[in-house]
């Protein structure tokens, strides 16, 4: 079949590449191919069900349990190699805040591979920062992965498969027609990754501000995500391969992709010295500032308009969700044109209730 997705931000390309075994696909951004201004290029990309399981819903959960198990067999299929790690994540809080963990605790969903550690066993965790905490929860089945290599790793597999990509452009889409360059283009099916760049067609979806530095820190070796709970300034660290590592990242209700403000660069940038005091040192190689599509919810939606599938709503869980929702989509779309081709992932994994949560009711639009 010819297919159109438009967008080639995380969902697009990856479905992309998914539907390139089977169907001739034309994938449309108004980005440059590497897509550098979507929110996946930007995030951080943890794989965190449990830590996220205090915000997030059952939902958001038993498909972030889903694709935590499906990332490595994607990433074995990919020719260029991507980063991807299981090493857990570290929950730590200064003294002074001992009650934000217990109320972590207290508000945890999920307590899979949850272990409460002392300061001995943080420092055999992560050895350079011994003594500075006293206690802290290690997640030991969390992930992690490179998205700027997979980005690339897609892009090269999207060239291979002879995906026509049509960059720079911006598209509108109406049913299965997509509308570019002043040319109207019909299709057998359309798939709208978007992003936020959906709002024109979701009424409701809106941009969940979020800011990520990164910096270049020879001096630092942490070896899994850590994230510091603060009253007021929460954070993240993640590691990088090359001793990269993104600092995150802000949560704030705006559609605004403005430049990153001094205030978040400083607080992102202070409570990461508050936890290893070698970031004095380290280079800062990008302040950014991504935008989070989301539905009112916060919850995925995978929404049928004739023959077009939106797949949007990933909000701050895109790399925890990805792999699992484009599944259950790409299950909707056999439902829909009668077919039953098998892509990579095994349908079979896949849950009835989180496909009826995912395709259900939607309001809104
Ligand atoms: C700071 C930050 C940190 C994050 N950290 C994490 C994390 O640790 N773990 C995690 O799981 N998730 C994280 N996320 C969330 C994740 O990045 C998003 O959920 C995910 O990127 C959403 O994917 P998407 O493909 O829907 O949108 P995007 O990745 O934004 O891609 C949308 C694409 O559509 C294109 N587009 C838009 N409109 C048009 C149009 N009209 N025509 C053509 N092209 C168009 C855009 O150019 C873009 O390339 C983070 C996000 C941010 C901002």
């Amino acid at each position: 079949m010819k297919i159109a997705v438009v967008g080639s931000g995380l969902v697009g390309r990856l479905l992309a590449w998914q539907l390139s075994q089977h169907h001739q696909i034309t994938l449309y951004d108004k980005d440059f191919k590497t897509a550098k201004h979507s929110a996946g290029f930007i995030a951080a990309a943890m794989l965190a069900p449990v830590a996220e399981s205090v915000i997030a819903s059952q939902l958001v959960v038993g498909l972030g349990q889903l694709s935590v198990k499906l990332w490595p067999n994607i990433l074995s299929q990919l020719k260029q190699p991507v980063f991807y790690q299981q090493a857990g994540s570290l929950i730590l809080a200064h003294a002074q805040d001992r009650g934000d963990l217990t109320s972590f605790c207290q508000r945890l969903k999920l307590q899979d591979g949850l272990t409460q550690v002392n300061s001995q066993q943080i420092a055999e965790l992560e050895p350079q920062i011994q003594g500075r905490f006293h206690q802290g929860v290690w997640l030991e089945n969390e992930a992690q992965i490179d998205n700027r290599a997979l980005y690339q790793a897609l892009l090269h597999a999207l060239v291979n498969a002879g995906v026509q990509q049509i960059e720079t452009t911006h598209a509108d889409i109406t049913d299965n027609r997509v509308y570019a360059n002043g040319e109207q283009t019909d299709f057998d099916w359309v798939f709208d990754c978007r992003g936020l760049g959906a709002q024109v067609d979701l009424k409701k979806l809106r941009g969940v501000r979020g800011e990520v530095a990164r910096v270049y820190a020879p001096e630092v070796k942490l070896n899994r995500p850590i994230r510091l709970l603060h009253p007021r300034y929460p954070i993240y660290i993640v590691p990088k391969p090359n001793h990269e590592y993104v600092i995150g990242a802000t949560e704030i209700e705006s559609d605004s992709d403005k430049a990153m403000t001094v205030r978040s660069a400083l607080e992102l940038l202070s409570a990461a010295y508050s936890v290893h005091s070698g970031f004095a040192e380290a280079q800062i190689t990008s302040l950014d500032a991504g935008l989070r599509p989301s539905l009112p919810d916060n919850e995925p939606a995978i929404i049928t308009d004739g023959k077009c599938i939106r797949i949007n709503s990933l909000y701050r869980h895109g790399y925890l969700l990805a792999p699992a929702v484009i599944a259950h989509a790409l299950n909707l779309f056999n439902q829909l044109s009668e077919q039953q081709t098998r892509y990579f992932y095994q349908a079979e994994q896949l849950s009835e209730s989180h496909f009826s949560q995912l395709t259900g009711h939607f309001e809104g639009k």
